[in-house]
């Protein structure tokens, strides 16, 4: 079991001493990502390694994980296994961050802010992940080959169930 990673650090305290992290963070606590996935037990193993270049603070990551989404051609679950590396340079203003090179994606942090790691590798993945997710077989073709019409109902059925969770709509209700 890996170790479970701190929720935020200081990037720039961290950058200083070339601290790298390894571990962890639940996808339980993301709810823009659990709005994506279909199980939401996902832990995501990242690498954050903090180092000084020159007068540069940088973080280079690395995150994988294998979220279960929805094929948006058949409605069914899906494997999407991830691997996402990323550098950013840490600078403090949004006029710093302008000023940066091209290849460089800036992070702004304030020195004495602490950098939400669950936050951030929420994004990551979201950037990751495709916008019109599908099977790379055709799953389009299930139906008209083979499959009788019952069965295709029955399971259009279950896709329909499985899009409105009942948890969701009740911790919509507490809140
Ligand atoms: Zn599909």
């Amino acid at each position: 079991m890996p170790d479970r990673l701190p929720v935020r650090v200081n990037p720039y305290k961290l950058a200083e001493v070339g601290k790298t992290l390894q571990g962890s963070l639940p996808a339980a606590n993301m709810g823009r990502l659990g709005e994506v996935l279909i199980e939401d037990a996902l832990e995501i193993a990242c690498t954050f390694v903090f180092l000084k270049n020159g007068n540069n603070f940088m973080l280079n990551a690395e995150v994988v994980a294998t979220p279960v989404i929805r094929c948006q051609r058949c409605l069914q679950s899906m494997v999407f296994p991830l691997n996402h590396k990323f550098e950013l340079i840490m600078v403090e203003t949004e006029e710093q961050a302008e000023r940066m090179l091209q290849e460089l994606e800036p992070c702004v942090i304030a020195e004495d802010e602490l950098l939400e790691l669950s936050d951030l590798i929420e994004d990551e993945i979201l950037l990751s992940l495709p916008s019109y997710p599908k099977h790379e077989h055709d799953c389009s073709i299930k139906g008209i080959n083979g499959t009788s019409d019952a069965e295709v109902s029955s399971e259009n059925n279950q896709a329909d169930k499985k899009g409105i969770n009942p948890f969701s709509v009740l911790e919509q209700l507490k809140s």
